[in-house]
């Protein structure tokens, strides 16, 4: 197959990529716009294989979609292109509506195009696979709130939409397009809804790498009001997985929510980071007094306007149509990633090209 993966020079993307080239017999061409958040070095890996091709092109270019349709004739599309942070979406949201929507419904326009005038061989085989984030659904119930014997209720495909953020809010109004794409036009979409990922190449802008890389030079870790908010944590390579699954064994018109059943408070997060660095590049090795621990660095903030209190996804039917699970537990697949930061100064450096110095954003 070949495979046209969007926003492959990101997080996710970039795992993705690095998993289909590894593990299968595809080839991708990945078409990135190449913003702050893009970085080829993340692709270092794959980018000799001559089933790898990269397209600096922006989703909203619809000239520039229809070049590629044309020249590539993809069999599938993985479209993981978009802007991601909530903090930047709540400080600049017009990017957010940019490439969230507008190039959501640009790429849909294009591919519906290209599908349309497939052989009816081609056309059955062709998927657009959206992928989205479990922040569309709005926040649940927290453990703080109810009482200590209620069963807390988790995130299912068939839970309704109540998006918190502007960003959110954009993630969800393009969930909203493909679907109608599908319902109205026929074209053959399905997507997916998964919880907050980490792992190796995440931008240091998000709170596990923001963490680590602060606590190694010795900067306030700062945690969001009181650090109670919990998320539902998932190691990317396993969301990588899980999304080759479904573009590959996925039925259309389908939604799965993927997940890693790791709910954890962002403090327990952090304190975890603190003492996996305490093992692995202990403070007294840089100068400070024996026994400090990372932990010292712990900085309370004001909280995120409108910050949800809870995510957890009920990911079952990944598991029961799909036969999928994470392979990571939390606490191996955080260890993973503190060591590959530690290994990885240089992307660390290059990634950040001096217009984001980790400064709080999104007040
Ligand atoms: P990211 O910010 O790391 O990467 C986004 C990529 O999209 C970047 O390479 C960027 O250059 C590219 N891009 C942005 N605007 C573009 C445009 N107009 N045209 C072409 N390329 C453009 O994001 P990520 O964390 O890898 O997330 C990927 C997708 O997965 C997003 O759609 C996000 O909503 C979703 N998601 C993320 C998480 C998470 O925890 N990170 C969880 C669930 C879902």
């Amino acid at each position: 197959m070949k495979m046209l993966v969007t926003g492959g020079a990101g997080f996710i993307g970039s795992a993705v990529v690095r998993y289909i080239i590894k593990n299968t017999t595809n080839s991708v061409v990945n078409l990135d716009k190449l913003t702050y958040a893009g970085n080829v070095e993340s692709l270092n890996s794959v980018a000799g294989d001559p089933r790898y091709v990269f397209e600096k092109v922006d989703i909203c270019d619809q000239v520039e979609l229809d070049r590629i349709f044309s020249q590539y004739q993809p069999d599938v599309v993985m479209h993981l292109a978009a802007e991601s942070h909530v903090d930047r979406s709540i400080t600049g949201p017009a990017d957010f509506i940019q490439t969230n929507i507008v190039g959501t419904y640009t790429l849909l326009e294009s591919a519906r195009r290209y599908w349309m005038q497939l052989d009816k061989e081609r056309k059955a085989i062709f998927r657009f696979h959206h992928i989205s984030t479990d922040e569309v659904y709005g926040d649940l119930p927290h453990p703080d709130e109810v009482a200590a014997d209620t069963e807390l209720p988790r995130f299912r495909e068939s839970t309704s939409y109540c998006p918190s953020s502007p960003y959110s809010a954009s993630k969800a109004s393009s969930d909203h397009l493909v679907r109608a794409w599908l319902r109205t036009y026929g074209l053959p979409v399905i997507v997916t809804n998964c919880s907050n990922n980490y792992g190796p190449y995440h931008f240091p802008e998000k709170l596990i790498p923001l963490v680590i890389l602060n606590a190694l030079e010795g900067k306030p870790l700062p945690i969001y009001g009181k650090g109670d908010q919990v998320r539902d944590w998932l190691y990317v390579e396993d969301h990588a997985c899980a999304l080759y699954k479904v573009i590959t064994e996925g039925k259309i018109g389908e939604t799965y929510n993927i997940g890693g059943h790791n709910e954890k408070k962002n403090i327990e997060v952090v304190k975890t980071i603190c003492d996996i660095m305490d093992e692995l590049a202990p403070m007294h090795d840089r100068g400070y007094p024996v026994n400090t621990s990372h932990s010292s660095l712990i900085t309370y903030v004001s909280d995120r306007p409108g910050h949800d209190r809870r995510y957890a996804i009920d990911a079952s039917k990944m598991n029961r149509e799909l036969n999928w699970q994470p392979l990571e537990t939390f606490e191996t697949g955080l260890r993973k990633t503190v060591e590959w930061y530690l290994t990885n100064q240089e992307w660390c450096k290059h990634v950040q090209d001096g217009s984001y110095q980790r400064e709080r954003l999104g007040i």
